[in-house]
């Protein structure tokens, strides 16, 4: 069940984020929202499949190449999300502010993918995309370092050249 994860996470009586409610939606928007829980992070978000494939990136996303950033894969948060700002009330999961950081739109580089999906690739541990955002614009590289071990660390960077 897509969002199940998200949807346990959460007592949607109490937080202000939205409902677990898949969207399916034409576009492909992304969103890196400023998370100041109890360790300030910056969650990168993808639009794919009507729900948002989610990192916490552990320290500001890199506009130049050269930066490795670590990237925790999270559970997939609703599409919605990707317009939420506000406060998570003490006690909730991520309680803290939320605002956006950059928005836009990118584009999955999957060349190299034998099936042509952003859902594949990230299976599979490797996935290449190009930000049009406010802030962030070029080619991306996020990469699953873990991935013979289960393990859900990976590595964001800008690609060289990009
Ligand atoms: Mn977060």
């Amino acid at each position: 069940m897509p969002l199940k994860e998200y949807k346990k996470k959460r007592d949607f009586a109490v937080t202000p984020e939205p409902g677990a409610e898949v969207k399916q939606a034409e576009s492909r928007d992304f969103v890196i929202q400023k998370h100041q829980a109890r360790r300030l992070h910056y969650d990168l978000r993808l639009a794919d499949e009507g729900v948002l494939k989610s990192w916490a990136v552990t320290k500001e996303p890199p506009a130049e190449p050269g930066v490795k950033r670590l990237a925790v894969h999270v559970e997939d948060h609703p599409f919605d999300y990707k317009d939420f700002e506000g406060e998570i009330p003490a006690g909730e999961y991520g309680a803290g502010t939320v605002e956006i950081w950059d928005r836009g739109t990118y584009r999955p580089l999957l060349e190299d993918e034998p099936d042509n999906s952003v859902a594949e690739a990230i299976e599979r541990g490797a996935l290449k995309f190009e930000l049009d955002g406010e802030r962030l614009k070029g080619r991306y590289v996020l990469y699953n370092f873990e991935r013979d071990k289960g393990g859900k660390n990976w590595f964001l960077f800008k690609m060289k050249g990009s």
